[in-house]
């Protein structure tokens, strides 16, 4: 029997279209706090031959739990299996590696948007006593608007080359006018402009828009594991060798506190 985790989300959708493939598949969930230990201990206690969940925060860290108690290896952000074999995104989507996952029940989350979504079908709620360890009370999303980064349509972002926290008055307007996500590079948050929350890349969050506007970005690998999922990237840099624009299907080679303001300006005035 296959055991996968499911959420509330897209991904569990996917994960379960993944598990499908590997045999008969029993969906199970938690209800009340989440307590990882706790969970995982449950998941654990299940006679099943794999334990599948999304490779999101919450998949990987149950999965990785679900291993320690069991002894077992666990291989994260796999896109494929053929016996013991498996492929998984590495690196931020970089670099794909092939490994022998030794084990049983065999451990595994599913990367991201490798799968189509399936319908989850009949869940079971599980019970998992409060063991004492560490749980998750209260989350508050730490979001600079309304739009939330992973499920926003249009992203504006910017880098370093915005220069400060006040600069990014011109790319929030931009994104209220766009009715975007706000979005950043790790050198935005390293300083301090912008909360974590609003980082994009690869210790970030990894964005599926239909359009990223990426201003004063260089496009490290790192910064584009989390923006290639975009269907177009429009970049904005004072700097024509910027790496950025070797993946963007848009380029303005320009000062982006001029440029951005510019087009603000001009949505504004076409929407009169
Ligand atoms: C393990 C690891 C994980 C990492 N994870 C992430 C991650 O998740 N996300 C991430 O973003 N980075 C990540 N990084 C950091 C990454 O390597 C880069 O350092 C970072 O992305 C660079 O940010 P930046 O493009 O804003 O700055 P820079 O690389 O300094 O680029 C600034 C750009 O702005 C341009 N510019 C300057 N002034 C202007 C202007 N007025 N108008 C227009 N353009 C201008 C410049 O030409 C330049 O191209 C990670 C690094 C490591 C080692």
């Amino acid at each position: 029997m296959i055991l996968v985790y499911v959420d509330s989300d897209e991904l569990s959708a996917q994960a379960v279209g993944f598990a499908r493939t590997l045999g008969d598949l029993h969906a199970v969930t938690f209800a009340g706090p989440y307590q990882p230990t706790a969970w995982a201990k449950a998941l654990a206690a299940q006679d099943a031959d794999a334990i599948v969940a999304a490779g999101s925060d919450r998949g990987n860290e149950l999965l990785a739990h679900v291993g320690a108690i069991l002894d077992q290896p666990f291989a994260a952000n796999v896109i494929a299996i053929d016996g013991d074999m498996v492929t998984r995104v590495r690196w931020g989507g970089s670099l794909l590696e092939e490994a022998r996952l030794h084990g049983a029940p065999k451990l595994l989350t599913v990367a991201p948007h490798t799968q189509p979504a399936a319908e989850i079908g009949d869940v079971e709620t599980l019970d998992a006593p409060d063991d004492g360890s560490p749980k998750v009370l209260e989350r508050v999303e730490e979001s600079s608007g309304g739009v939330s980064l992973r499920d926003a349509k249009v992203v504006v972002s910017g880098g370093r080359g915005v220069g400060s926290a006040e600069g990014f008055a011109i790319i929030e307007e931009l994104a209220g006018l766009l009715g975007a996500a706000v979005g950043c590079s790790r050198v935005v948050t390293s300083a301090g402009w912008r909360p974590h929350a609003d980082q994009v890349g690869q210790t970030g969050t990894k964005i599926s828009a239909d359009l990223y506007v990426a201003c004063g970005i260089s496009g490290a690998t790192q910064h584009i594991a989390g923006a290639k999922g975009a269907k177009k990237i429009l970049a904005i840099n004072t700097d024509p060798e910027a790496p950025i624009f070797a993946s963007a299907d848009y380029a303005v080679i320009g000062d982006l506190h001029e440029v951005v303001p510019a087009i603000s300006a001009e949505l504004k005035r076409v929407r009169g």
